[in-house]
């Protein structure tokens, strides 16, 4: 029986990597050029520790009560992000001060309340029809039976901290003269927690043709270290990001080996992978809808969906790390000269 199980995982080998299709790949990690090598590091350089534990302690402390779905903490934490977007002077696709996509009570199921997507918009320079979505959810489990706060400080805090560095970032390429070609909103989604909902809600009713909504980098916890990786901190897992373009995947592998080497660790990426992870975040309501994505993730640990997930135990070093690298990512898809190409359109794999 062994024997027979050897073999077989050698056919299988065999079969993915015949010369030709070895080829095919060589030639689509050949079409990758990097841009702007200088200014995606300087830019990559503004997210700071300082600010990333600033926002991570304000959006998982205990004025917003766990952000749960439609309640009163969750309206405060949209709140807090509208006033983040006004004070960094990022517009909202909306215009004025309309930062909300409001999900209607009518939407979810009969015990929740009406709800609100957030978000933030920088247009692009060159081809702004082009939308990159880069998106983490706002919302978390509220308060416990017994009154314990969820504070989902890495569940979703640290995805929304990213996200706001990296608007901060973009922004300020923009204001410089470095704005990006294409353009990009960055989305809070609320509704995660019962169903990705949010993100269900916003492919229903997309503010953004789907058809030009080019990439979808979704960040769900990125903040800590999972038992596997005790002892190899800087490491994180990318699930998706082969599924509909191998051009993304490759171009997300040159990025991080040119300019930071973490570790990325593909074993949840796995198609019959038993945690079903890709089915898992907002990312996968985009994927269905034929769009690439990519989802950055650290792993579970013994905090996950429990009142002790606190902004403490983050490690803002690693936060940083994985911050920079999925901005860089972001940079490279929004200003290469073409955008991202489908496999099912790559002349490379045909
Ligand atoms: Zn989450």
């Amino acid at each position: 029986m062994k024997t027979f199980y050897i073999l077989s995982a050698f056919a299988l080998i065999g079969t993915c990597s015949t010369p030709k299709f070895t080829t095919k790949i060589q030639n689509i990690k050949d079409s990758i050029k990097l841009v702007d090598s200088i200014y995606v590091l300087n830019y990559a350089n503004t997210v700071t520790i300082k600010d990333l534990k600033t926002h991570l302690y304000e959006f998982s402390s205990k004025k917003f009560e766990g952000r749960k779905v439609g309640e009163k903490g969750q309206k405060l934490a949209v709140e807090f992000l509208k006033s983040y977007y006004i004070n960094e002077n990022i517009a909202s696709p909306f215009g004025n001060d309309n930062y909300y996509q409001s999900i209607p009570k009518s939407f979810f199921s009969k015990e929740i309340k009406s709800s609100e997507n957030v978000l933030a918009y920088i247009e692009g320079n060159e081809k702004p029809e082009e939308v990159i979505i880069i998106s983490a959810h706002l919302d978390h489990l509220g308060i416990s039976d017994d009154g314990q706060i969820y504070y989902g400080a890495d569940d979703n805090g640290s995805g929304t901290a990213a996200i706001m560095e990296m608007a901060q970032a973009f922004n300020l390429a923009k204001k410089e003269g470095y704005g990006p070609k294409r353009s990009i909103l960055f989305l809070h989604l609320t509704a995660e927690e019962i169903g990705k909902q949010g993100s269900e809600f916003y492919v229903q009713h997309p503010v953004f043709p789907l058809e030009n909504t080019i990439t979808n980098l979704n960040i769900d916890m990125i903040g800590r270290v999972d038992n596997i990786h005790k002892n190899n901190k800087d490491y994180i897992y990318l699930i998706g990001s082969d599924r509909h373009s191998k051009e993304l995947h490759y171009l997300s592998e040159k990025i991080n080996n040119t300019y930071f080497n973490i570790d990325i660790d593909y074993r949840y990426n796995e198609e019959r992978e038993k945690h079903h992870y890709y089915t898992r975040s907002d990312h996968y309501n985009f994927a269905l809808k034929g769009i690439p994505v990519i989802f950055y993730f650290n792993g579970e640990h013994r905090d996950y969906h429990e009142p002790t997930d606190t902004p403490d135990k983050i490690d803002f070093s690693l936060l940083q790390r994985r911050t920079k690298l999925i901005f860089a990512t972001a940079w490279q898809i929004a200003n290469q000269d073409h955008r991202i190409t489908l496999d099912k359109d790559n002349e490379l794999l045909k």
